[in-house]
């Protein structure tokens, strides 16, 4: 009854009654290493790849991986031999793409609150472009620059006001959102780019949101930035490369959001049909290339009956796994090794001290204590969101490849996180 592969992650799958990972057995990973326990798959990631390469074929395109999703340094060293370049939100970020072995030319450098020292940072580093998202910044940006004895490549991210229909805490790309300059005032904002000693104006990106599942956005998104690149080099103002975000969804729980390939058809089709599809291009993915590529695993400790509610208490908690606490966000939980029998309906918590710390709630399992679970689709935003909340140290991550499995990040200790505090003497 139970199809052996899962919803959205065909490199997850159960073969009898273990679930494995590529050719890796989950439960013996979770039983030698210890939980909770991040699991990546190296083919999904360059799976999910593929689909984006494969609907940009032939065209001049640069995939910049967009690496808040997930910043692990090896997760960073897949994408990197893979040929793609960064998408960064801070200073910590581009040392994380350097230390990885990342190509510095291809860092582009995102978010609305760049500090003058990331800025330096960067343009030491050589990094290929700033998306610049207000007019203050721009001044600073070029003051920053003058000093350095540099000249930054600014694209400037332009809020086109369209609603990407998802949850309101990951869109962006809306008028009420603090990211991007409107597109009302974008050609004035070019113009001043334009006029400032220490830039360099490269070109023009947006990006909408997150988890998008129809293609309807996106599409509104580029005639709005190809309206305005119009009218930017009407007023003599060359953009070299337009750069479209990232934001595809991924199926959680039956959504159906396009292959990144059918939707960039589709995109490229519009491009073309209004002159634009020789560009230069570029794409920030994040979530679409590692969030079904990721499990966590994690052990139930107890069950604990109640009145209303029946709970299954597991030793991942929100410190591991944010996006429900954050979002409401639902994330698929099963077993590593499937059993016969009933199953009860419970609501998976985790052992913080929050009402908040839920992982999943009415859940059909049939689970004993001590049992492993597997959080699905844990690829994207959950370690890269991990704190220490509790003193709870962050889980230990393995990458997959094929019949090999390597641990990439040991289990974070209690001295780990004292290690940059200071006694009173
Ligand atoms: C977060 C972010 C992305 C990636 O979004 P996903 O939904 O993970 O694809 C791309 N660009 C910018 C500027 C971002 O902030």
């Amino acid at each position: 009854m139970n199809p052996s592969l899962l919803p959205g992650q065909p490199h997850f799958a159960y073969r009898g009654d273990q679930l494995f990972a590529e050719d890796v057995c989950l439960g013996e990973l979770a039983r030698t290493y210890g939980t909770p326990l991040f699991v990546y798959s190296k083919a999904a990631m360059l799976s999910a790849l593929a689909a984006y390469q494969r609907g940009f074929a032939g065209r001049k395109v640069q995939i910049c991986y967009a690496m808040k999703a997930n910043s692990s340094l090896a997760v960073l060293q897949v994408f990197a031999r893979a040929g793609c370049g960064f998408d960064i939100v801070s200073g910590g970020e581009l040392q994380r793409v350097l230390a990885a072995g990342g190509d510095a030319a291809k860092i582009i450098f995102s978010g609305v609150g760049k500090t003058r020292e990331e800025m330096q940072q960067a343009l030491m580093a050589g990094i290929g472009c700033f998306n610049v998202e207000s007019e203050a910044e721009l001044e600073v940006l070029s003051e920053v620059a003058t000093r350095c004895g540099a000249t930054a490549a600014v694209s400037i991210r332009v809020n086109p006001n369209v609603d990407p229909k998802t949850h309101p805490y990951i869109s962006t790309g809306l008028k009420g959102n603090k990211f991007g300059v409107a597109h009302e005032r974008a050609l004035q904002a070019y113009q001043r780019a334009a006029a400032l000693p220490g830039l360099r104006v490269a070109g023009i990106d947006c990006h909408i949101g997150s988890q998008i599942t129809e293609e309807r956005p996106y599409l509104d998104a580029m005639d709005r930035i190809l309206d305005l690149v119009d009218s930017i080099e009407a007023a003599g103002i060359p953009i070299g490369h337009i750069d479209f975000g990232g934001g595809l969804g991924i199926d959680y729980n039956g959504d159906t959001p396009p292959q990144a390939d059918a939707l960039w058809a589709h995109l490229l089709a519009r491009l073309d049909a209004r002159g634009y599809g020789a560009r230069e291009l570029m794409i920030e993915p994040g979530r679409s290339l590692v969030g079904n590529a990721g499990v966590c695993l994690t052990e139930v400790l107890y069950l604990k009956p109640g009145e209303q509610k029946n709970f299954c208490v597991i030793d991942a908690a929100m410190n591991d796994l944010p996006r429900p606490a954050m979002y409401q966000a639902f994330h698929q939980i099963v077993p590593l090794e499937r059993r016969a029998g009933p199953a009860s309906i419970v609501d998976v918590v985790g052992p913080v001290c929050e009402s908040g710390d839920w992982i999943g709630r009415d859940r059909a399992l049939n689970v004993r204590s001590g049992d492993l679970l597997a959080v699905l689709s844990a690829g994207a935003y959950c370690m890269s969101m991990a704190s220490n909340y509790n003193t709870r140290g962050r889980a230990a991550e393995m990458l997959i490849d094929g019949a090999a499995a390597r641990l990439v990040r040991r289990r974070e200790t209690a001295k780990d996180q004292m290690s940059g505090e200071i006694l009173l003497e």
